[in-house]
């Protein structure tokens, strides 16, 4: 799992903040996602809040 934001590189995405998924698990900060309209850039897929680990 990534820790980062694919897009910005520099948002932090710890396994326990909020963050988002597309189904190829490109990730990314939630205002990142906001700002692509909730697609994912490289493959297109919608991008869906990421289950936290509990
Ligand atoms: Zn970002
Ligand atoms: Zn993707």
């Amino acid at each position: 799992m990534r820790d980062r934001c694919e897009r910005c590189e520099t948002t932090a995405l710890p396994a326990d903040g909020p963050a988002r998924i597309c189904s190829y698990e490109c990730t990314f900060c939630v205002p990142c996602t906001d700002a692509m309209d909730g697609v994912c850039p490289n493959c297109g897929g919608e991008l869906v809040p990421r289950p936290r680990r509990t």
